[in-house]
């Protein structure tokens, strides 16, 4: 602790869903001390990083190409329980197994420049001064609402997929689902048994993906927005340049017309949406599946973005700052990139560390026998 009351240690992860809890098991491996060399933060009331939130519809059998976190398998979940569950509980085994010590909740509200070199870490429970920092706080916690005109004076309800409930709610209702994404589609899907009658909306003509999705194309998809991010443009989710899986429920979806997509509307009325080429729909709910943007706010006043609205990143290091380190952003948004990026900001920070500039091998010490 320094004369301001911040507590200066190596390394704070801010996040603790796949990404962070990678990241603090390469830390531990690499042989620093969780609560002494370094701290794991999260704003969520639970383990389970954004899976916690999502909705009970999706269970753990619909979720696709989960990886498990480094070190520890997920087996014998029950496909029918919610995802929410299963991965929360997986998740809080896996902190208790490598004694992870995830602070929580605390919220993250600035980083900052902080003296002598480190960083200062502003939260709710005071501050933190590391020398190197791991952000890795995902993106749910800023969810993209488009703003169309008109759309303040539409009677019915407007949700964001982040407030998405199940389709049960939905019965009897007229409902517009905004957005091309996987969430758009697989909320149609389910909304179309119970409601009245549903619509699709978005912006571009969704791209449909037949065939079987081979490593090859999942690589090339990475390796676009891997582009994007070296080149400081905001990421794109990785789903937007592989195109939607045509599963078996998406083709008899497409086969009954719930996937029958309409263009954008022009505007929002309060009952509903009008094109101008003089198409109207009523509507009762408005179901904005929209997406997300990475939760990185916290992160402006050390000023990381790029002219074009990015943040440059490197491997997982911020170009602008090599002390930080983004870990499930862009590219590495996905179970597996966040295992992979998890592993590769530890050997950049032990090797920052080590005062090596964190050469590829600085991850190469002897793990502790608990790990
Ligand atoms: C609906 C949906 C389905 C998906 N399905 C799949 C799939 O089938 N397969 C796959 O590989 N990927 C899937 N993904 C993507 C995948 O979930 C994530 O990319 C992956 O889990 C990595 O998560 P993360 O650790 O980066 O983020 P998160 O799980 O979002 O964790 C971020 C953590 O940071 C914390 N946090 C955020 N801001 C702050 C702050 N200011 N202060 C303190 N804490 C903070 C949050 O509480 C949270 O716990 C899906 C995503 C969505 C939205």
């Amino acid at each position: 602790m320094n004369i301001l009351g911040v507590r200066e240690l190596d390394a704070v992860v801010i996040g603790a869903g796949q990404a962070g809890l990678s990241a603090a098991y390469h830390l531990r491996r690499a042989g620093l001390e969780p609560d002494r060399d370094f701290v794991v933060l999260d704003h969520a009331p639970g383990p389970g990083g954004a899976w916690q939130f999502r909705w009970p519809s999706l269970t753990y059998g619909r979720v696709h190409g989960m990886h498990a976190l480094p070190g520890m398998e997920l087996t014998g979940a029950d496909p029918d329980r919610p995802s929410s569950e299963v991965i929360a509980g997986y998740f809080a085994a896996y902190e208790e197994r490598f004694g992870l010590r995830v602070h929580r909740p605390v919220e993250v509200r600035a980083v900052r420049e902080g003296s002598g070199g480190r960083l200062l870490v502003e939260t709710s429970e005071g501050g933190y001064g590391p020398r190197a920092l791991i952000n890795a706080t995902g993106t749910w916690a800023r969810p993209f609402w488009p703003r169309y005109p008109g759309q303040e004076t539409f009677r019915g309800r407007q949700l964001h997929t982040v407030r998405y409930p199940g389709p049960e709610e939905f019965a009897g209702r007229r409902v517009i689902v905004v957005g091309g994404g996987a969430s758009g589609t697989q909320h149609l899907m389910e909304i179309a048994d119970h409601a009245a009658a549903t619509f699709w909306v978005t912006r571009r003509e969704p791209v449909f993906r037949e065939g079987p999705f081979t490593e090859e194309w999942g690589r090339a998809a990475v390796a676009l927005v891997e582009r994007r991010v070296r080149d400081g443009l905001p990421p794109r989710s990785v789903v937007s340049v592989t195109g939607l899986p045509v599963t078996d429920a998406v083709r008899r979806a497409r086969e009954r017309g719930v996937l029958d997509r309409l263009p954008m509307f022009d505007r929002i009325t309060p009952t509903g949406a009008v094109w101008d080429d003089g198409r109207t729909v009523e509507a009762d709910v408005i179901l904005w599946a929209t997406g997300f943007r990475p939760a990185v706010e916290h992160l402006a006043p050390l000023r990381l973005r790029e002219p074009g609205g990015g943040i440059r990143v490197e491997d997982t290091r911020a170009v602008r700052d090599g002390r930080v380190h983004l870990v499930g952003y862009g590219p590495s948004a996905s179970t597996i990139g966040a295992n992979r990026a998890g592993r590769t900001a530890v050997r950049s920070v032990t090797g920052l560390l080590a005062g090596t500039g964190g050469r590829p091998g600085a991850d190469e010490v002897a793990a502790p026998a608990s790990v």
